[in-house]
């Protein structure tokens, strides 16, 4: 059996409530932050990656990676020794609506490992119902897993917090979906991916027990978190309490800042997919910036109003963190201090964001001018149809006192080139100008400006036309892209000289394309 150490008694039989039904079946779960559950057996399970960075973070080997046990326990047919799977309890708001219990009902923990001194529970997406399952049936296809699979260890390369994975699987089933929500239901291949994180709870497990008035849940829930995750903290108080807010706000603000830094639109943030440690979770239809653009987003679920567009995500983050103060404020009994905590995430977020964008610009030396270069170029990058990946990357070629044509630098990085009008060709003018006369302010030489700006802009990210590649090759049988795909992301900061066709603009065919730059939550 694999050597994992378990680290599992705490959880279950001290901290959090259980609930007392050992069944799958769907229903209300109160009085409970949780639920076992047991996975469903798969009919014919194929692995088909598993991540080797994971694996060793986990203090497993290769070869336990290639392990019939590891197959069987990753797709859910066989469990580890004493460990006991369960779904968790959680409510959220969607797209602005408190929608009630939510909760795991796709997703089933199977157990806590302690390596090197760091806690990872092992989550299966995809292995069947619980009781949290509502209407659908608890599994998930190829397509979606694939993207979560390959994104969330892109994401962990990119140094962008986030839930990790460890293996992704066929689970040798057939799951109906309709994609487009248009009455065409079709069969796909139900895939099961193993996720992990140190904890996998949501702002949307403490807003169910709130919304129920469980104080006594509410309460065993925040120590629970605070004891697990904020131990610093110390021990639980009104105090405290305050504190966690302040920490999760700060936690998420570092991470939302990050999504804008690589141009990553997560598509659905809705408190139940907002993670109480600040890191990325729930990989549906998220998708990247091609070409430059705040009002964007690849959901089609929400194309209507665009709620989780680009330029929104650092006040939607805000928007959450009301969600979770609310949740709290029964513990707090006084509004004032979790105000103060929100207040302090608006009054720093344009900071933070004008510090990220100055880093992505080279530009050390605070100066009053910067705030201005940045809303000038997001205004260019905007209307000139920009890849954002392209023109962040090769701006760091740019000599700061030598004049050349900015043009032959970046210039690959347009979409269109010939159809940016005059009045906008002068305003890059004017914009290069300014730019490169903050850069003469700069210290540094053009080598070091070039060699740090090359460690924030990244030259590989999982642009939406890749992983539909990946896709559109697995669901024929062909699983090497998806390989391809993860070492070429492993190292998304260094020039890889073989990979440069991956360092394109998004081809043609995919600009208005299902799965590439419109995807809905069927998944
Ligand atoms: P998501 O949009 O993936 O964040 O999911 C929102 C809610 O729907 C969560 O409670 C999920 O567990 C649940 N959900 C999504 N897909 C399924 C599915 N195929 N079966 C059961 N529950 C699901
Ligand atoms: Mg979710």
């Amino acid at each position: 059996m694999l050597d994992l150490k378990l680290n599992i008694q705490d959880y279950f039989n001290k901290e959090l409530p259980a609930d007392p039904i050992l069944e799958n079946s769907r229903r209300q779960v109160t009085e409970a932050c949780f639920s076992f559950v047991t996975p469903k057996k798969t009919e014919k399970p194929e692995l088909l990656h598993v991540s080797s960075e994971m694996l060793k973070t986990l203090g497993l080997t290769a070869e336990d990676g290639a392990s019939a046990d590891f197959l069987n326990v990753f797709t859910g047919n066989q469990l580890l020794p004493n460990t006991k799977p369960y779904a968790m309890c959680y409510g959220g708001h969607q797209f602005g609506n408190w929608a009630g219990q939510l909760g795991d009902g796709r997703a089933i923990n199977l157990c806590e490992v302690t390596h090197t001194t760091k806690n990872w529970a092992l989550q299966l997406k995809g292995a069947g119902e619980t009781p949290y399952s509502r209407t659908a049936d608890g599994l998930a296809v190829l397509r979606s897993s694939i993207r979560e699979y390959l994104c969330s260890e892109a994401m962990y390369h990119l140094g962008v917090p986030t839930t990790r994975a460890l293996s992704l699987a066929l689970s040798g089933d057939q799951v109906l979906r309709d994609v487009l929500y248009d009455g065409h239901p079709e069969y796909e291949k139900g895939a099961i991916v193993c996720r992990t994180a140190p904890s996998f709870i949501r702002f949307g497990n403490f807003e169910i027990v709130a919304a129920r008035d469980d104080k006594k849940t509410l309460k065993t829930l925040v120590d629970y978190t605070i004891k697990h995750h904020f131990s610093h903290l110390g021990a639980p108080s009104k105090e405290t309490y305050i504190q966690f807010l302040k920490e999760v706000a700060d936690q998420s603000l570092e991470m939302v800042m990050h999504w804008q830094r690589v141009g990553f639109v997560h598509g659905v943030m809705n408190t139940d997919n907002m993670s109480i440690l600040g890191l990325t979770i729930d990989y549906g239809p998220y998708g990247w910036l091609e070409g430059y653009d705040h009002n964007w987003t690849p959901n089609t679920t929400d194309r209507a109003h665009s709620r989780y567009r680009y330029g929104t995500q650092p006040k939607i983050v805000l928007w959450n963190l009301v969600k979770l103060a609310n949740a709290l404020y029964p513990l707090v009994e006084e509004a004032a201090p979790l105000e103060a905590v929100l207040h302090n995430y608006s009054d720093t977020v344009e900071v933070a964001y004008l510090t990220m964008m100055r880093g992505k610009l080279g530009l050390e030396n605070e100066h009053e001018n910067h705030a201005r270069i940045v809303t000038e170029l997001e205004r260019l990058l905007q209307e000139s149809e920009t890849d954002m990946t392209i023109f962040f990357r090769n701006l760091a070629n740019l000599p700061k006192d030598k004049p050349v044509d900015w043009f032959k630098v970046v210039g690959t990085a347009f979409y269109a080139p010939l159809e940016i009008t005059d009045e906008l060709k002068s305003d890059w003018n004017l914009w290069f100008i300014d730019y490169s006369e903050a850069l003469l302010k700069e210290v540094q030489t053009d080598d070091e400006r070039k060699l740090k700006m090359n460690l924030l802009n990244p030259k590989y990210v999982l642009r939406n036309y890749m992983a539909q590649l990946a896709i559109e090759d697995a669901d024929k049988g062909d699983y090497e892209l998806i390989d391809e795909l993860y070492q070429l992301l492993k190292k998304p900061y260094e020039e890889q000289p073989k990979n440069e066709k991956w360092f394109v603009k998004r081809p043609e065919w995919a600009r208005n394309k299902v799965g590439c730059s419109m995807l809905s939550c069927s998944s």
